[in-house]
């Protein structure tokens, strides 16, 4: 099974680890939420800190807005995890969260958030729910949040569980996000979760003009790059590369 990793240290090029696919993952009632798990977020946070800094060549800045920090340390993860990895939760690292899907590592989620330039009321679009746990941050940023997961369990647990922590603002669907969701277009950001060989034209096009995707794109056996693209005007596009990564694959009947 692939895991989502990053280049902690681009000379050292550490991937991370591959947890077997026979992990079984049961996603059964979560644990209730508890003050002294602040104290493992806020260490996550210094964490996923350092790994900005040892890939600021990467990222062309040595720190996050805070306001993304805040929410992720906000948002309690080990909510978003199977019970039997709830030690792990506040790990810097992706973990398995059943049907060969994984959640992403904290510092992944963490830079391609602060990279969308969130402000409050604008509306994003994830691709790949899987848990639930990017689009819970994404409405911790006070937006609105449209995500797809098409794997129906996987969906319809992170439906139950967004609504039970409160997270309003978030709407899931099960569908194949290579299509997107237009009857809510234009998205001011989307964010794709799974690697896809090429970027989505339908995503594309309910890009708003001056919002910003970000996306994994290559090969699903071996490492992709992570792209942000910058709708300038109607017209046209920047894209930048941002860091090599390693995501589960988009999948779907495109
Ligand atoms: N964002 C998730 C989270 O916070 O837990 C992690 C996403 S996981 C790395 C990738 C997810 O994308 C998986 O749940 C997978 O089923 C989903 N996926 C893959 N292809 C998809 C597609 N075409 N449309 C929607 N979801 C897709």
């Amino acid at each position: 099974m692939l895991e989502i990793v990053s280049y902690r240290n681009p000379f050292k090029l550490i991937l991370g680890i591959l947890l077997t696919s026979s992990c079984i993952c049961l996603q059964v009632e979560p644990v209730k939420a508890d003050d002294s798990l602040q104290a493992k977020r806020d260490q996550m946070i210094r964490l996923i800190e350092q790994d900005v800094l040892e890939t600021s060549a990467y990222l062309k800045r040595s720190s996050l807005d805070r306001r993304v920090l805040e929410a992720m340390a906000r948002v309690p993860r080990h909510e978003f995890v199977p019970t039997d990895l709830v030690d792990r939760a506040y790990l810097n690292r992706p973990l398995p969260i059943g049907h060969g899907q994984t959640i992403s590592q904290p510092y992944i989620v963490a830079i391609m958030t602060d990279l969308l330039d969130l402000k409050p009321q604008h509306k994003v679009l994830e691709i790949g729910t899987g848990s639930g746990y990017q689009a819970a941050v994404l409405a911790a940023l006070e937006t609105r949040v449209w995500s797809i997961e098409i794997i129906e369990p996987l969906g319809q647990q992170a439906k139950t569980r967004l609504q039970r922590l409160g997270f309003d603002s978030v709407e899931v669907r099960i569908g194949d996000g290579y299509y997107g969701w237009p009857e809510h277009a234009p998205f001011d950001a989307i964010i794709v979760t799974a690697a896809a060989n090429h970027i989505p034209p339908p995503l594309v096009k309910q890009l708003a003009v001056g919002g910003k995707m970000i996306i994994p794109v290559g090969s699903r056996f071996s490492t992709q790059e992570l792209i942000l693209i910058t709708r300038v005007n109607e017209d046209e596009l920047v894209t930048r590369l941002v860091l090599p990564v390693r995501f589960v694959p988009l999948t779907g009947g495109h």
